[in-house]
Protein backbone atom coordinates (compact mmCIF):
# COMPACT_ATOMS: atom_id res chain seq x y z
CA UNK A 1 0.00 0.00 0.00
CA UNK A 2 1.47 2.97 -0.96
CA UNK A 3 1.56 6.09 1.27
CA UNK A 4 -0.74 8.13 -0.38
CA UNK A 5 -3.39 5.30 0.07
CA UNK A 6 -2.24 5.02 3.66
CA UNK A 7 -3.10 8.80 4.59
CA UNK A 8 -5.96 8.57 2.35
CA UNK A 9 -7.72 5.66 4.71
CA UNK A 10 -6.19 7.53 7.77
CA UNK A 11 -8.10 10.87 6.71
CA UNK A 12 -11.24 8.60 5.89
CA UNK A 13 -10.98 7.07 9.72
CA UNK A 14 -10.44 10.81 11.35
CA UNK A 15 -13.35 11.37 9.36
CA UNK A 16 -15.35 8.54 10.58
CA UNK A 17 -14.85 9.10 13.69
CA UNK A 18 -15.22 12.41 13.76
CA UNK A 19 -19.12 11.79 12.24
CA UNK A 20 -19.48 9.56 15.38
CA UNK A 21 -18.64 11.52 18.09
CA UNK A 22 -20.49 14.51 15.79
CA UNK A 23 -23.74 12.21 16.05
CA UNK A 24 -22.81 11.56 20.20
CA UNK A 25 -22.54 15.23 20.35
CA UNK A 26 -25.75 16.48 18.85
CA UNK A 27 -27.54 14.05 21.38
CA UNK A 28 -25.96 15.84 24.27
CA UNK A 29 -26.48 19.24 22.94
CA UNK A 30 -30.32 18.71 23.93
CA UNK A 31 -28.36 18.69 27.65
CA UNK A 32 -26.55 21.85 26.72
CA UNK A 33 -23.62 20.35 27.07
CA UNK A 34 -21.12 20.89 23.87
CA UNK A 35 -18.13 21.58 26.26
CA UNK A 36 -17.76 18.34 27.20
CA UNK A 37 -16.38 18.01 23.44
CA UNK A 38 -14.33 20.89 23.60
CA UNK A 39 -11.33 20.04 21.64
CA UNK A 40 -9.74 22.28 23.97
CA UNK A 41 -10.39 20.49 27.02
CA UNK A 42 -6.91 20.29 29.06
CA UNK A 43 -5.06 22.82 26.86
CA UNK A 44 -3.77 25.73 28.96
CA UNK A 45 -6.50 29.27 29.46
CA UNK A 46 -3.58 31.33 28.68
CA UNK A 47 -3.93 29.78 24.72
CA UNK A 48 -7.06 30.62 23.84
CA UNK A 49 -6.52 34.40 25.39
CA UNK A 50 -3.90 34.95 23.25
CA UNK A 51 -1.78 38.27 23.20
CA UNK A 52 0.02 37.63 19.98
CA UNK A 53 -1.08 36.62 16.15
CA UNK A 54 1.02 33.43 16.48
CA UNK A 55 -0.65 32.35 19.00
CA UNK A 56 -4.22 33.17 18.14
CA UNK A 57 -3.37 30.72 14.85
CA UNK A 58 -2.44 28.30 17.39
CA UNK A 59 -5.52 28.25 18.90
CA UNK A 60 -7.63 28.40 16.18
CA UNK A 61 -5.67 25.33 14.87
CA UNK A 62 -6.94 23.31 18.34
CA UNK A 63 -10.38 24.58 17.27
CA UNK A 64 -10.11 23.72 13.76
CA UNK A 65 -10.17 20.06 14.71
CA UNK A 66 -13.23 20.47 17.26
CA UNK A 67 -16.63 19.44 16.97
CA UNK A 68 -18.25 21.61 18.94
CA UNK A 69 -16.69 25.03 17.40
CA UNK A 70 -20.39 26.04 15.93
CA UNK A 71 -21.81 26.10 19.26
CA UNK A 72 -18.57 27.47 20.88
CA UNK A 73 -19.11 30.14 18.03
CA UNK A 74 -23.11 30.72 18.62
CA UNK A 75 -22.19 30.90 22.32
CA UNK A 76 -19.62 33.19 22.05
CA UNK A 77 -21.28 35.52 19.91
CA UNK A 78 -24.76 35.06 21.91
CA UNK A 79 -22.85 36.10 25.01
CA UNK A 80 -20.74 38.88 23.77
CA UNK A 81 -17.48 37.22 24.74
CA UNK A 82 -15.41 40.36 24.02
CA UNK A 83 -11.66 38.18 24.62
CA UNK A 84 -10.04 35.15 23.01
CA UNK A 85 -10.73 32.58 20.60
CA UNK A 86 -13.82 31.20 20.33
CA UNK A 87 -15.22 29.14 18.19
CA UNK A 88 -11.94 29.55 15.62
CA UNK A 89 -12.75 33.05 15.82
CA UNK A 90 -10.49 35.75 17.01
CA UNK A 91 -11.89 38.44 18.81
CA UNK A 92 -12.05 40.80 15.21
CA UNK A 93 -13.63 38.06 13.67
CA UNK A 94 -16.38 37.44 16.07
CA UNK A 95 -16.67 41.65 16.07
CA UNK A 96 -17.18 41.36 12.24
CA UNK A 97 -19.11 38.43 12.17
CA UNK A 98 -21.92 40.14 14.60
CA UNK A 99 -21.33 43.66 12.80
CA UNK A 100 -22.64 41.68 9.74
CA UNK A 101 -25.61 40.18 11.32
CA UNK A 102 -26.97 43.74 12.72
CA UNK A 103 -26.65 44.67 9.27
CA UNK A 104 -28.94 41.77 7.91
S1 LIG B 1 -14.06 25.74 19.18
FE1 LIG B 1 -12.08 26.07 20.11
S2 LIG B 1 -12.46 27.29 21.95
FE2 LIG B 1 -14.41 26.44 21.29
S3 LIG B 1 -14.66 24.55 22.45
FE3 LIG B 1 -13.69 24.02 20.51
S4 LIG B 1 -11.50 24.06 20.86
FE4 LIG B 1 -12.48 25.14 22.55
Amino acid sequence: MGIRQQKAEAAARAEIERLELRAEVDIRLEENRWEYYANCLGESLESFFPSDARRVEAARKICSMCVVKEECLEYALNNREDHGVWGGMSERQRRRILKQRRLV
